[in-house]
C-alpha cells in the first residue's frame, strides 16, 4: 500500500504550494479532487520506485472552537488520523509562532513520524534563522522552498525512507488472479453487490495464501477466471457477509485503486452523477486502471429517469468513455453475468501485447488514410511506433516534428489503435518522441 502523507501547518507557510510540487498533479481533475471533503485535497505522487498519497490541509489552529476554524482543525485532525507520515510546515520568513507551537504539542500526541518542513527558505539553507525551529523539538528542521523546488528531494528521501518500493506489476498478475476493486460512494450498493456475488453458487471462493479470513480480501473463481476482491473502501466483513460502515475513506479508496488490475466503478442510477462519482471516476482515470462502470439499481427507475441517466453520464463522465457501461441490479440480480466478461475484457486490454511491426503499420496506414495537419513549415512524420508499457498500455510513436500533431489527431490514431486491438476499458496512451 502507498505510504500517505499528511501536510498539516498554519495558513498561508506554503501547503498548497508544496502538494502541488509532491504531486505533479498532471492531471486538473486530481487537483481539483477536493469536493469529496471539503478542506482536504487528495493527490498521487512518486519518487523514483516510492508512490505515495499526499493530503494537503488547509490551515490549522488546534485550540479553535467555532466556525470554519474548526472545521478546518476537524479536517487536519482526519487527515493526520489517516497519514502514515506528517510534513509540518512552517515559514521562516515569519519565524516561530505561538500556533506553531501549538500544532507541535498536537502533533507529539498523535504519535506520527513528523518531519518539519521550513519553508520560505529558498537561498537560506545555512541561515541562523532556521536554527530556532529547533525549539518545536520536531528532529532536524529541512529547509526547502516549496516555491522554487529546492530541499524537496531531501525531504521526501527521509519522509519515505521507513516504506519500502511500491512493487510494480507491469506483466499482470503472473499467478492469473485479476485483483478487483470495487469503488463507489456510499449507499451505490456495493456491499449489496458484493455479497450477491458471495452468494452464487457459480461463484466459488478459494484459499490463496497471506489472505486472512477477517481481511476484506477475497478470492474466488468465476467462469474459470481467478479474481481477488481487494479491500475496498467504506466496507467491512461481518462474518459471512459484508455490511457498509458509515465513514467513507478517500485514502482507502484511492489506495484500493492503486492496488487494482481492474476497477468497478459503481453508480446509482436512483442518485444521477453526483460530484462525488465525479471525483472518483476521475481519480480511476488518473491512476490509469482498467475501469468497468455498473449504474446499480437499475430496477428502481423509470425510463424518464433512465434517459436523464444517460445524458448525465455522457456529460459528466465523458472523460471515461472506453470504459464499458452496465446497468445492473445487484439487489435483483440482473445484467450481473456480463459484468464478468467485461471486467476481463478490460484486464486483457490492459496488458495486450502490441508489437513493433503491427504498431508501426497501423500509424503507416492511418497516415495513409489521413495525414496530420502541417504545423508552421513542417508536417509531423510519423516514422515508426512501439509499446513503451502496459497497464495502461502505452504507445510511442517515434518520427519528426511531432510536436505539431494536433490533439484531434492523436484522438485519430488511439481510435484505429484501439479497433485494431479491440480495447476497451482501459486508457491508451500515445507519446510522441521526435528525432532532433
Ligand atoms: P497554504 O495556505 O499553507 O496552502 O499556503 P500557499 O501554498 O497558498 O502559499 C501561501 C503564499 O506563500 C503564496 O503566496 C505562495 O506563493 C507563497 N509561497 C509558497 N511557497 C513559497 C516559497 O517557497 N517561497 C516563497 N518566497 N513564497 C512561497
Ligand atoms: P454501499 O454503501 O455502497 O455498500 O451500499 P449498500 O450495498 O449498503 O446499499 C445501499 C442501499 O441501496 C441499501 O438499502 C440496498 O438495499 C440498496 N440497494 C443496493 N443495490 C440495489 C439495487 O440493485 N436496487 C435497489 N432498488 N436497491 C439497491
Amino acid at each position: 500500500m502507498k505510504p500517505v502523507i499528511a501536510l498539516v501547518g498554519r495558513p498561508n507557510v506554503g501547503k498548497s504550494t508544496l502538494f502541488n510540487r509532491l504531486t505533479k498533479s498532471r492531471d486538473a481533475i486530481v487537483a481539483d479532487f477536493s469536493g469529496l471533503t471539503r478542506d482536504r485535497h487528495y493527490g498521487d505522487g512518486r519518487l523514483g520506485d516510492h508512490e505515495y498519497i499526499v493530503i494537503d490541509t488547509g490551515g490549522f489552529e488546534p485550540d479553535s472552537t467555532t466556525g470554519i476554524v474548526k472545521e478546518m482543525a476537524k479536517q487536519t485532525r482526519q487527515a493526520v488520523a489517516e497519514a502514515d507520515a506528517v510534513v509540518f510546515v512552517v515559514d521562516v520568513r515569519l519565524g516561530l509562532s505561538a500556533q506553531d507551537q501549538d500544532i507541535a504539542r498536537f502533533l507529539r500526541q498523535a504519535n506520527k513520524r513528523v518531519h518539519l518542513a521550513v519553508n520560505k527558505a529558498e537561498g537560506m539553507s545555512e541561515s541562523p534563522l532556521l536554527a530556532e525551529f529547533h525549539e518545536l523539538g520536531m528532529g532536524e528542521p529541512h529547509p526547502i522552498s516549496a516555491a522554487h523546488g529546492q530541499g524537496i528531494r531531501s525531504l521526501l528521501d527521509a519522509v519515505l525512507e521507513p516504506f519500502d518500493a511500491t512493487e510494480r506489476d507491469e506483466d499482470g498478475a503472473e499467478d492469473g488472479v485479476i485483483r478487483l476493486a470495487v469503488a463507489g460512494r456510499p449507499n451505490v450498493g456495493k456491499s449489496t453487490l458484493i455479497n450477491t456475488w458471495l452468494g452464487e453458487e457459480r461463484l466459488i471462493a478459494f484459499d490463496m495464501p497471506g489472505t486472512t479470513r477477517d481481511a476484506i480480501s477475497v478470492p474466488f473463481e468465476r467462469n474459470g477466471q481467478k479474481f481477488q476482491l481487494i479491500d475496498t473502501a467504506g466496507l467491512r466483513r461481518k462474518g459471512k457477509v459484508f455490511e457498509a460502515i458509515e465513514k467513507f475513506s478517500v485514502v482507502k479508496t484511492l489506495q484500493a485503486i492503486a492496488d487494482a488490475h481492474v476497477v468497478l466503478l459503481l453508480l446509482d442510477a436512483t442518485q444521477g452523477v453526483t460530484d462525488q462519482d465525479a471525483h472518483i471516476a476521475g481519480y480511476v482515470l488518473d491512476s490509469g486502471r482498467a475501469v468497468v462502470i455498473a449504474v446499480n439499481k437499475w430496477d428502481a427507475v423509470d425510463s424518464y429517469q433512465r434517459e436523464q441517466l444517460e445524458r448525465s453520464i455522457e456529460h459528466r463522465l465523458a472523460f471515461l468513455k472506453f470504459a464499458p457501461l452496465h446497468h445492473i441490479s445487484a439487489l435483483k440480480r440482473q445484467g450481473l453475468g456480463k459484468l464478468w466478461d467485461s471486467m476481463a475484457d478490460a484486464y486483457a486490454s490492459a496488458y495486450r501485447k502490441m508489437t513493433t511491426p503491427v504498431l508501426t503499420r497501423l500509424v503507416h496506414e492511418a497516415v495513409e488514410h489521413q495525414q496530420p495537419k502541417r504545423a508552421g513549415l513542417s508536417r509531423p512524420k510519423l516514422r515508426y511506433a512501439h509499446q513503451g508499457g502496459q497497464n495502461p498500455p502505452i504507445v510511442v510513436i517515434h518520427g519528426n516534428a511531432l510536436e505539431g500533431v494536433t490533439e484531434a489527431y492523436r484522438r485519430y490514431l488511439e481510435g484505429r489503435i484501439r479497433a485494431h486491438y479491440k480495447l476497451v476499458g482501459t486508457p491508451l496512451k500515445i507519446e510522441f518522441k521526435s528525432q532532433a
